[in-house]
């Protein structure tokens, strides 16, 4: 497993009050604009009440007023009674003076040109008032109708007069209430879209928060857990972990980089010193502890299979002599090459060759029976008493072996151990038949063993 060098990096920590500073930064932003905002809406409310609202009301009530004036316009039109027109005529001065208080200068203006109408009317009525009361003979009904008539053009005037006035008061007010209308929509808005931003930004950065965690956190915490499997796994191809973001999980990587690095060294050398424990130093076969492991699993095979199995026991004749005429090297030397030549067998057909013990050496043949076996073993024997070994003095050093062979079929062996015990005594035969000779039991089986043995 190998991590990746380059990229930049920050401890979670750091990352962490960072995250929880941006937090409390943003609050106080937020709340900030908050108080901003509720201000801007307590003042534009004030102002509205203060100074909007009353306007509003005085239009109203100035048009109230305009109706009013209207009204005792027709009134006196109407009236044609002295008394009633002269008190009708006073409430008309009363209400033409009040509106000399409001600042409206062309509201004032108008009002007393209604004003002026209606005395003009009462004017004109108290003319023929005079003319019907006065000499006797009555009078002039063309003076009369004409009089009539500039009564009803002054009050015609004085209704279009109190219209205009009545429009220009609903016109005004209803810019004001435009006016406001549009500043409260205007501060709606600009809430609404701050608000909107104010909302916004917890919800990008909760997303951008998600993102970094699952690539920066859950990403690499999986992948750590599968470069573990694959070390669990013995897993040879390597196994490759991007640079994480955060420091701690890269001191978390680099410890299971380490465990990496110490398991498969471990692996190693398990399977070298378990090449060792199997196997023989000087000539490099099995040993005889994996050799016994191997003829064990080839028995039951057998067995099963209903097969033959050989086993030949082999042994240097007078080997002793040799160590002691040339030396315990050239002894090894003798070793190494009867090695060779098993292995050479088993390089032509199936078989398992050993080092059983100090010069005496095994091969199990799976699926062979005795005559084969015997075979094998002659083979073997003449290739040994063939071999020509050459001192560093040039002397030929030349080597029999005595050969004990044994099947299972032979005698119907029920252990492993039995069959090598059978091969053991064999070859004791082959040793008592003058040695360099294959030998192995009669079919009788173990019986015969023990008379072989006395
Ligand atoms: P026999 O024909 O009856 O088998 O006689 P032998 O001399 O071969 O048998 P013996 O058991 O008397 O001697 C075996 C000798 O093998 C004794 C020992 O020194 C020698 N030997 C055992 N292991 C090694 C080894 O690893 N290297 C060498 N050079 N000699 C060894
Ligand atoms: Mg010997
Ligand atoms: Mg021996």
């Amino acid at each position: 497993m190998s991590i990746q060098k380059k990229g930049i990096q920050i401890s979670m920590a750091a990352a962490g009050r960072l995250l929880v500073g941006f937090v409390l930064f943003y609050a106080i932003i937020a709340a900030g604009f908050s108080i901003v905002f509720l201000r801007k809406i307590e003042n534009d409310a004030r102002y509205t009440q203060e100074q909007q609202l009353p306007l509003v009301l005085s239009q109203n009530r100035n048009a109230i007023k305009v109706e009013r004036l209207a009204s005792l316009a027709r009134s006196i039109y109407l009236a044609k009674d002295r008394e009633l027109e002269r008190q009708l005529q006073l409430q008309t001065h009363v209400l033409a003076q009040s509106f000399t208080l409001d600042e409206n200068d062309e509201l004032a203006k108008g009002v007393q040109d209604v004003g002026a109408h209606v005395k003009k009317i009462v004017a004109i009525r108290e003319q023929i008032r005079r003319m019907d009361a006065g000499s006797g003979i009555g009078p002039d009904p063309a003076i009369r109708a004409e009089l009539e008539k500039q009564a009803l053009e002054t009050y015609q005037n004085a209704m279009r007069t109190t219209d205009k006035l009545s429009q220009a008061i609903i016109s005004d007010a209803a810019v004001l209430a435009y006016g406001m209308s549009g500043d409260i929509q205007r501060t709606a808005k600009m809430i609404q879209i701050a608000w909107v931003i104010i909302l916004t930004l917890p919800v990008v950065t909760a997303v951008g928060a998600i993102y970094v965690v699952a690539r920066h956190i859950i990403s690499p915490i999986n992948s750590a857990i599968e470069g573990l499997q694959s070390i669990d796994r013995h897993e040879k191809r390597a196994f490759k972990l991007r640079r994480p973001l955060f420091r701690e999980l890269s001191t978390i990587y680099e410890a299971i980089e380490a465990y990496g690095r110490v398991s498969s060294d471990l692996l190693r050398t398990n399977s070298i010193l378990q090449a060792l424990s199997e196997e023989d130093g000087l000539t490099t076969l099995a040993n005889r502890r994996s050799f016994e492991k191997r003829l064990g699993d080839e028995f039951t095979n057998a067995l099963q299979r209903g097969t033959d199995l050989a086993i030949l026991m082999v042994d240097l004749d007078h080997f002793k002599s040799i160590n002691d005429q040339y030396g315990h090297q050239m002894g090894d030397t003798c070793l190494k090459m009867t090695a060779n030549v098993l292995r050479s067998v088993c390089a032509d057909r199936e078989c398992h060759a050993a080092r059983y013990g100090g010069e005496e050496f095994s091969i199990v043949f799976p699926d062979c029976d005795l005559d084969n076996a015997i075979i094998e073993a002659e083979k073997i024997r003449l290739s040994l008493s063939s071999l020509i070994i050459k001192t560093s003095y040039d002397k030929v050093v030349r080597i029999t072996a005595s050969v004990g062979v044994a099947t299972i079929k032979s005698a119907k062996f029920e252990t492993s151990a039995q069959l090598l015990e059978n091969a053991d005594r064999a070859l004791y035969l082959a040793k008592h038949s003058g040695r360099n000779i294959v030998k192995s039991l009669p079919s009788s089986g173990r019986t015969d063993l023990k008379s072989i043995t006395a």
